[in-house]
């Protein structure tokens, strides 16, 4: 046996295999049981199938070792691995029960996967429990998944014969560029995947069917409307129950079903998906954490700055976030009838250009007239001259017009900002403080609550300073951030700093030795503020490494939030300058920050962390009156005044209900506190205070009650989140296993 095959494993050693060796026969040369527990392999840092020759896969050049990493059950890359495959397995379920069910797009989520099908009957979660037996005898059978080739051509005849309408589609549009397709088999289901999948179906062991709900083809609410069904898979029952115990809580804080009951924000269809309504309650809590964070903003020497809500496209043409960014932002606004139709035509000449689209000189002549008929002229236009010198003149018409962009980002107002005044070192750092709001088309279907929409506030701030400051504002963000935190009982949380790719330094902006100087910088200031964190590398944007605040809440799960990111690439485009100590000018380093991401993603966690019982702080109402009968109605009147006058939001029930059905309606509708009112109190100017969660605290008077709460306000308490009994899960990424 000739021994072709150079293998280094990951503790460096490097062993010679038959050439058709793959991942899993490597493991069985060291043993039967790792062998089985093999899901999946890494060859030169790419998840694989682990069935597959290891040689076939790599793209190195034959004579060279190839990196193996055989992923077992234990991993949380294995995990995903099986998720899809779970996916699969389920799609294959579904086709059994419903015959002639269309397939679309089954990707793997956070924690488990879904799959959209095209199907006219309702699947309910009534049907959960047949599908979930299939699954399991499909998983019993334990049937090998099995990868291979096609051509775009063999492809389409395939997903032809197997009847899937929506796969020839998009083997015929969105992979018109796809020379070859791989297919999975697996028994007698066949799927157009690239991938990888676990060796059999046996290897799925916990799974189970999560959600059904409503999308649309390729995520457009203009396409054809799909069934999502969502599932997930575990290693063990044991961490499914856990996961499952996590879901079924996550469900009851639901903030859009608490948004709802609570009053505190809605989402209207006239108005339009995914744009906020925040009614009286909600912007209650809003406004609150606004003063709060304006306040100590002031404190750091922050300015507060407000700017409009669209600014020219030239403008994000220079900060690149037109037209890189576009396809999540909405249409441009244009001042010049012609405007939409210009720019469609020069999208059109580019991508004839690039070679991705067919643009004709009959469809030029037409569009010619057609702005001719919209009041662009365009006399200059080159019909038989070159793609550039035709884009460039269209290019000049449209600078010539009025071009607007609902603003996706604050950023390059706040650098123009900056750049209105002649800076001095002296001058530095500048603080710029916004609570921006922003607009992102976001697709109808990944739409979600106030979790995820398409107009949103961000609590931003961009400093402008020397690199020499980085580090002292580093410090004073983070500290800032953690405060805040605190501030609403979210102390549960880790850092992620994201590098640069060390090994691939030229796809960065800004000089090497200022990405040296950042990242050691971000680095200290961690490791002296004592905050937990790991390193990512390769994971930082183009223009600047960031730290991102990594929070977990009461019931386990983690948010993404507290992002500060250090760019170097905006004051370079936008030529900011400031004149240093040498009196020459320099490039100032800017940092973004937003502590909270977005009012509207923060407040929904809030209400989702706190299952909408805000602490005494935050509550929208903070205290209700409740008078024993109407002969108390008078004194009620008068309580209310005096602690409306001492700052609190307090209402009372005037209605005729007995007290203790006022009491029951005060804690359903989570009042942190209640004072009740009869004769006895009346009598003495007090009030019988009772709380939320630890009910009657007797009779205080009026002045007490009041310097008692309002000590609870000014320390900010938060008393009532249990810490968590729920483990915390790893997302296992997010993959795309389509094409
Ligand atoms: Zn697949
Ligand atoms: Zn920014």
């Amino acid at each position: 046996m000739r021994l072709m095959l150079q293998i280094q494993l990951p503790d460096g050693s490097v062993k010679e295999y038959p050439e058709n060796y793959t991942a899993i026969d490597v493991a069985k040369t060291i043993g039967e049981r790792l062998a089985a527990a093999t899901l999946a392999a890494e060859i030169n840092g790419t998840v694989v199938d682990a069935t597959r020759p290891v040689g076939q896969v790599s793209n190195l050049p034959p004579g060279t070792s190839i990196p193996l990493k055989l992923i077992t059950n234990k991993d949380p890359k294995a995990l995903a691995v099986m998720r899809h495959s779970a996916a699969h397995v389920m799609a294959r379920a579904v086709m059994r029960l419903y015959p002639g069910v269309g397939l679309a797009f089954g990707p793997t989520t956070g924690h488990g996967f879904y799959y959209d099908f095209d199907l006219d009957t309702k699947i309910s979660e009534d049907d959960f429990p047949r599908i979930e037996e299939e699954m399991k005898k499909i998983i019993a059978d334990a049937e090998p998944f099995e990868r291979f080739n096609a051509t775009r051509d063999e492809a389409v005849k395939l997903c032809t014969d197997l009847d899937q309408k929506l796969k020839v589609e998009h083997i015929q549009t969105g992979l018109a560029d796809h020379g070859s397709l791989s297919f999975y088999r697996q028994g007698n289901f066949m799927d157009l995947c690239r991938g990888p999948h676990v060796p059999d179906a046996g290897k799925i062991t916990a799974i189970k069917l999560i959600s059904i709900a409503g999308s649309y083809w390729k995520g457009d609410a203009n396409n054809k409307q799909l069934q999502r069904l969502y599932g997930t898979a575990w290693f063990s029952q044991k961490d499914l129950d856990e996961y499952i115990k996590q879901v079924d809580e996550a469900k009851k804080r639901d903030h859009r079903v608490l948004g709802k009951q609570l009053g505190l924000f809605s989402i209207s269809q006239d108005v339009g998906p995914g744009l906020c309504l925040w009614l009286p309650k909600g912007s209650t809590v809003r406004a609150t954490l606004e003063d709060f964070i304006k306040k100590e903003l002031l404190k750091l020497g922050y300015t507060p700055v407000y700017s409009p809500h669209i600014g020219r496209v030239e403008m994000y043409e220079i900060s690149g976030h037109f037209p890189y960014y576009r396809d999540a932002q909405f249409s441009p606004i244009f001042g010049h009838d012609a405007g939409a139709l210009v720019d469609f035509w020069i999208r059109k000449l580019r991508e004839h250009k690039d070679g991705t689209a067919v643009f004709s000189l009959d469809d030029e002549q037409k569009l010619l007239e057609s702005a001719k008929v919209m009041g662009a002229a365009l006399t200059e236009y080159p019909m038989s001259g070159s793609v550039d010198a035709k884009i460039e003149t269209l290019r000049v018409w449209e600078k010539n017009q009025e071009r607007y962009l609902l603003k996706p980002m604050n950023c390059p107002h706040h650098v123009q900002m900056s750049a209105s005044q002649q800076r001095s070192y002296r001058d530095l750092p500048v603080r710029l403080a916004e609570f921006g709001t922003v607009y992102r088309h976001e697709k109808t279907g990944e739409l979600n609550g106030m979790l995820r929409v398409r107009g949103l506030t961000q609590d931003d701030a961009h400093l402008f300073c020397t690199p020499d400051q980085v580090e002292e504002e580093f410090k004073l963000t983070l500290g800032l951030v953690k405060f805040v935190l605190n501030s609403v009982g979210l102390d549960d949380y880790r850092m992620q700093l994201s590098l640069r790719d060390s090994k691939n330094k030229t796809k960065y902006v800004g000089s090497d030795e200022n990405w040296d100087k950042a990242e050691t910088t971000l680095r200290k200031v961690l490791t002296e503020l004592a905050l937990p964190f790991t390193t990512m590398e390769g994971e930082a944007a183009f223009y600047g490494p960031k730290i991102d605040f990594m929070v977990r809440d009461c019931i386990g799960r983690e948010w993404q939030l507290g992002t500060v990111q250090l760019d170097f690439n905006l004051p370079e485009r936008f030529k900011l300058e400031y004149i240093g100590a040498d009196n020459k000018p320099h490039r100032p380093v800017m940092i973004h920050r937003a502590p909270f991401g977005s009012m509207e993603r923060f407040t929904g966690m809030l209400i989702e962390h706190f299952a909408g019982a805000f602490p005494l702080w935050l509550a929208p109402e903070q205290v209700r009156v409740l008078p024993v009968s109407d002969k108390f109605n008078d004194y009620a009147q008068s309580v209310e005044r005096q602690f409306r006058e001492a700052g609190f939001r307090i209402t009372t029930d005037y209605t005729s209900s007995r007290v203790n059905a006022k009491v029951r309606e005060a804690q359903l509708q989570l009042i942190p506190y209640m004072l009740i009112v009869g004769e006895k109190e009346a009598a003495a100017n007090s009030v019988a205070l009772r709380d939320r969660i630890d009910g009657d605290l007797g009779v205080l008077p009026i002045a007490d009650a009041i310097a008692k709460l309002q000590e609870e306000v000014a320390a900010r308490r938060v008393r009532q989140v249990v810490k968590s009994s729920f483990r915390s899960f790893d997302e296992s990424g997010e993959e795309s296993n389509e094409y």
